[in-house]
């Protein structure tokens, strides 16, 4: 196969591995017919970057052999369907030349496992090396870090890269057993992550290579092992507060043909939206876990967003002054977000907010706060009627 059809083959079948980036219109997950729809293309998205800057991102592997036989994976050993892979050298000036010609501006780099992960995240180090120290690249680049790589490895990777990520895949050692037997999740998953975010505060004056260290994530498989939302969140929040991830991000699991959870049910949608905005609870506005209005069952309801639910809970008897309260108590009420708390303390420096005509001009979503506030004592009156 020519270098372009197989970088063709291995990034088109990175679409088996969706995220919640955004494409330039907003909207979210990219939907798994993508592959027969883009059988020409190369998986260039739209990436959205931690400055907010959206670039076109390349995501591919190295490699689409692996050894592994995880459970809910394509890739797994022994499941039939077309693989390929490069040498670092070959790989690195094949996606140059796409970066020069600007059909790529960045790239995500993973891989299948081959000859273990030593081996397989030293291949990975290779093409960054190559694109950094040879040819000189600066645009971004997100290297996995391979179950089993060693920490030396792991530190390098983030001399060279803007990310590094580790996919734990389940929230904890009993659910991986289901997903991934084969995955030793303290000593592969957990204990890279935790490398990372030691390197980071141990070495502060050593930086990676742009002068900053690079931010870590992590995925989890949401569903596949039959985990409750409370698991996934309570590691979620452990992975913010104590090893400073940017984010985890949920993959709604859906099964694929010829793995042992092939006719596991999928994942519906919705569930993954609700784990994204509860963990942006966690992570942005000060909720904790056991705030979360969880079911019986350790799930959070799928019909209502968590903030709502917990402002029906919590506010709906007791609404919030607009006037008084602080930054903290502000964030928790729904249609409020971090950038309208700002407005609204900037314009109560000014004078009194009185009514929601106020506030819908500072960029609240007034529908949806209104329930919870008032205006020094009072309910604000309904929009006033237009003459
Ligand atoms: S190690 Fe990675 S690529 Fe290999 S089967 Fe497991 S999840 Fe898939």
């Amino acid at each position: 196969m020519e270098p372009i059809d197989r970088l063709r083959l291995l990034s088109q079948q990175m679409a088996f591995e969706p995220d919640a980036d955004l494409r330039p219109d907003g909207t979210p997950l990219v939907p798994p017919d993508c592959l027969a729809r883009r059988a020409d293309e190369l998986y260039v998205r739209p990436a959205v970057m931690p400055n907010g800057r959206r670039i076109r991102l390349l995501k591919t592997q190295l490699s689409s052999f692996c050894e592994r036989d995880c459970h809910y994976c394509a890739f797994r050993a022994g499941r039939d369907f077309r693989r390929a892979a490069f040498p670092p050298e070959e790989f690195a000036r094949l996606f140059l030349e796409l970066h020069r010609r600007g059909i790529a501006e960045g790239l995500f780099l993973s891989s299948g496992l081959a000859g273990g992960g030593v081996r397989t995240q030293d291949r990975l180090i290779a093409v960054a090396e190559i694109l950094r120290l040879r040819f000189h690249y600066r645009g971004y680049l997100h290297l996995k870090i391979m179950p089993g790589a060693e920490r030396a490895q792991v530190e390098r990777a983030m001399q060279l890269a803007d990310r590094v990520s580790v996919n734990l895949e389940a929230p904890n050692r009993g659910r991986l057993a289901r997903l991934a037997p084969h995955k030793a999740f303290d000593d592969e998953l957990l204990a890279p992550l935790r490398w990372i975010e030691e390197t980071r505060r141990s070495q502060p004056a050593q930086r990676g290579w742009n002068g900053r260290w690079p931010s870590s994530t992590t995925q989890f498989v949401a569903g596949g092992a039959d985990e409750s939302d409370l698991e996934l969140l309570q590691a979620t929040d452990f992975l913010y507060r104590l090893l400073h991830l940017q984010r985890a991000y949920f993959m709604a699991f859906s099964p694929v043909p010829d793995t042992p959870l092939a006719a596991h049910p999928p994942t519906p949608p919705r569930r993954q939206l609700r784990l994204y905005q509860a963990s942006f609870l966690l992570r942005d506005y000060g909720f904790s876990v056991e705030e979360m209005p969880f079911e019986e069952d350790g799930n959070l309801p799928e019909q209502i967003d968590p903030k709502l639910a917990w402002a029906q809970q919590n506010l709906a008897g007791a609404p919030v002054e607009v006037n008084r309260a602080d930054r903290e108590l502000l964030l928790r009420v729904p249609g409020i977000g971090r950038r309208g708390v700002e407005a609204i303390l900037r314009a109560r420096r000014e004078g009194r907010l009185r009514d929601l005509s106020a506030l819908k001009k500072l960029g609240v979503q007034t529908e949806r706060a209104a329930p919870f506030l008032l205006f020094d004592g009072r309910r604000s009156p309904t929009q006033p009627a237009l003459f």
